[in-house]
């Protein structure tokens, strides 16, 4: 059978083992040797232990866990040739000529740059005596498919990335379990939520949970925001309101590009309102925990896809990331989505949101 590989790289995500456990079974359905790498890059860069066949079983009971059981990591080595060679040689001497990689931005350009090189990375390991003719001839196509892992929802071309929904998820559960006790002693809490550069999580959030004023990079607050803020609070609780949820993503800016942190909203309201004020950071706990229904169907269905993709693919066939459009499983061509997602991140920098909002599409 073909070899297939599938791995985990960048920040982690709940559903990944969803993606996984989808990879390893559907190659094994359509005839593949399918191995697992641990640690991403790293695992592939080193080799050994770190590239394991994987069968049925070995992706029992791991549907309902959090986080990647494979591991994932951020690698320098494979950001130089030298460490891209290393890998190459790595799947070539196992067959490996199928990857399945899960991860962010980074890690999908990371791939597409090691299939470019695929050519003339083998014919370095043969000049070097390190793989045979045989070798060099068999495995000479390159094949990838990417996913995106990641509870931000920030790559351009999919609806939901994989994560998105179980990190809403913990922090609806943190909220609520917040508001009870805001409830009781009238306070404004003020939560701060992931989200450098993307407000999703933000949003939905406060939408989900009856906040008073959310604040994200997309959507930088208006000039006077600290007097709006305040009138609406102080509205709310004079219509008989108890408390206020505030949320403020890590990426939230005012017009001028100045970061909104926690900590300023907090300044504001008990200087202006004098409230009793708490923050509350929820961190990485929005990134644990078991993944919601929603995501154990994503990673599945992505990741029946992506192998698909792979046994369909041609020397032609440019990588491609399996993304959702309208409840669909399709492949999209993954350069094109990661300079799309880069353009977002440019037209933040240079302050032009309505262009960031506009080439981030539909979600
Ligand atoms: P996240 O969104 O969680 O940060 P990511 O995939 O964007 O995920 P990165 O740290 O950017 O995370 O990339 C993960 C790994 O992918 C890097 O440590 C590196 O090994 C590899 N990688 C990233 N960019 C490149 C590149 N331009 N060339 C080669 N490899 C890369």
């Amino acid at each position: 059978g073909k070899g297939l590989a599938v791995f985990t790289s960048g920040g982690d995500s709940q559903g990944m083992n969803a993606a996984v456990r989808s990879v390893v079974r559907m190659g094994i359905y359509l005839g593949c040797k399918v191995y697992f790498i641990r640690e991403g890059y790293q695992g592939m860069v080193d080799g050994g232990d770190n590239i394991e066949e994987a069968n049925w079983s070995s992706v029992s009971s791991i549907i309902h866990k959090g986080g990647t059981i494979i591991g994932s990591a951020r690698c320098m080595e494979f950001i130089k040739r030298e460490g891209r060679l290393k890998a190459a040689y790595n799947l070539v001497t196992r067959g490996i000529t199928n990857l399945v990689v899960i991860g962010g931005d980074g890690s999908l350009t990371g791939a597409n740059l090691f299939r470019e090189e695929w050519s003339s990375l083998l014919d370095e390991l043969l000049a070097n005596n390190k793989i045979t003719k045989d070798q060099r001839e068999k495995y000479k196509y390159l094949h990838i498919a990417g996913m995106v892992g990641s509870i931000d929802n920030d790559f351009c071309g999919t609806d939901m990335t994989i994560g998105t929904d179980s990190a809403l998820h913990r922090i609806i559960e943190a909220i609520d379990a917040i508001v009870s006790t805001a409830y009781s002693h009238q306070r404004t809490f003020i939560m701060e939520v992931m989200g450098r550069h993307c407000g999703f999580l933000a949003v939905y959030t406060a939408l989900c949970t009856d906040a008073t004023y959310s604040f994200i990079c997309e959507d930088p607050a208006p000039n006077n925001w600290d007097k709006k803020l305040c009138a609406k609070i102080a509205e709310e609780r004079k219509s008989g309101q108890r408390l206020n949820i505030i949320i403020v993503a890590e990426g939230a800016i005012d017009r001028e590009g100045k970061p909104i942190t926690a900590e300023l909203v907090k300044k504001v309201v008990v200087d202006n309102l004098q409230q009793d004020t708490r923050i509350t950071v929820l961190g990485h706990v929005q990134r644990g925990g078991s993944p919601s229904a929603f995501d154990r169907i994503l990673g599945c269905r992505m990741g029946a896809e992506a192998v698909m993709a792979l046994m369909e693919a041609t020397p032609e066939t440019e990588p491609c990331v399996v993304s959702l459009d309208g409840n669909q499983a399709v492949r999209l061509p993954l350069m094109e989505c990661v300079r799309r997602t880069k353009a977002v991140a440019q037209a933040m920098a240079d302050k032009n949101w309505d262009l960031a909002v506009q080439l981030r599409g539909r979600s």
